[in-house]
């Protein structure tokens, strides 16, 4: 693929790397799974403010996907998202093959304790987030990037890594944010494209039931009863729900008032075969 450099090791990556650190230029990381929308090209626009090199990683990352999920279907486009990082302006791709991430004999994996094991994603994927934690500390130390950039969009995941950099030192800064969307509130997913035409336009129920939720909750209504509205709401428009909560904004623990500090609404749903997630500020 022309116009963008290309690192398939880390070896390559850790040179190109040095040379920009030794001309005092800063780096930016932005870990993806590759099949690029817009969300992902605004966080490469995002880790440009920061720093003047920026990296975006394209890894489907096995240890994160359950043996009955969509590793083998989820989307690779390869050339397509080369051909929309050198239009947002990324200085290079880091495409390493599963066996240079996972050489044979690899035996380790971050163990996860606080916003992991909150009950929300971690009960219905429960050995998701140890292999996001490892794969994440793995591209930081692997590109020793000064800034990484996360979306909101996947909230649960932002607070564990954030944490993680945070416990073991790994001298970079998480940078967050926000989620972008559709025209009609639908939160961009690479996952979206499995939607039918009729569960596409019953998607963007879920944004709608939380900013109504968000709505109730600010104008002081009890909260249990918002929320089980909400969830009702969502499971006669059609979807099966896994969880919609109110958390703590920062700690992911549950929340009863608006009193207890922050809060965050966290939604994972399906329809159709395709889990769809999100959540809003309150
Ligand atoms: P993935 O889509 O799993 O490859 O995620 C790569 C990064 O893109 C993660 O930090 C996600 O949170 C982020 N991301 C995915 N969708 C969006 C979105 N709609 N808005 C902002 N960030 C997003």
């Amino acid at each position: 693929m022309a116009g963008i450099t290309i690192f398939e090791t880390v070896a390559a990556m850790r040179e190109a790397v040095a040379g920009w650190h030794a001309a005092g230029e800063e780096v930016a990381l932005v870990p993806t799974m590759g099949a690029l929308h817009e969300g992902h090209i605004a966080l490469v626009t995002e880790g440009r403010r920061h720093a003047r090199r920026t990296i975006v990683s394209i890894f489907v990352n096995p240890t994160q996907f359950a043996p009955h999920e969509d590793f083998k279907k989820y989307p690779r486009t390869f050339d397509d998202d080369c051909a929309k990082l050198v239009a947002a302006g990324a200085d290079a791709v880091y495409f390493p093959s599963v066996e240079e991430m996972y050489p044979a004999g690899f035996a380790t994996r971050v163990l996860l304790l606080g916003p992991a094991a909150v009950g929300l994603e971690d009960r219905f994927r429960p050995t998701h987030f140890e292999g996001v934690a490892t794969v994440c500390c793995k591209l930081f130390t692997q590109s020793r990037a000064d800034h990484a950039v996360f979306g909101e969009k996947d909230y649960q995941q932002l607070k564990v890594v954030t944490r993680m950099a945070a416990d073991l030192d790994l001298g970079i800064r998480i940078v967050p944010l926000a989620t972008i969307r559709e025209a009609d509130g639908l939160a961009m997913s690479s996952r979206n494209r499995y939607l039918s035409a009729e569960h596409r336009a019953l998607a963007p129920t879920l944004h709608r039931a939380m900013q109504d939720l968000a709505a109730r909750i600010r104008n002081e209504d009890p909260l249990f009863q918002a929320v089980s509205d909400a969830q009702n709401e969502i499971i006669t428009a059609g979807f099966e729900l896994d969880y919609l909560e109110a958390r703590h904004a920062e700690t992911l623990a549950p929340v009863t008032s608006l009193a207890d500090g922050p809060m965050r609404l966290l939604i994972a749903a399906r329809i159709g075969g395709t889990r769809l997630l999100d959540n809003i500020a309150v």
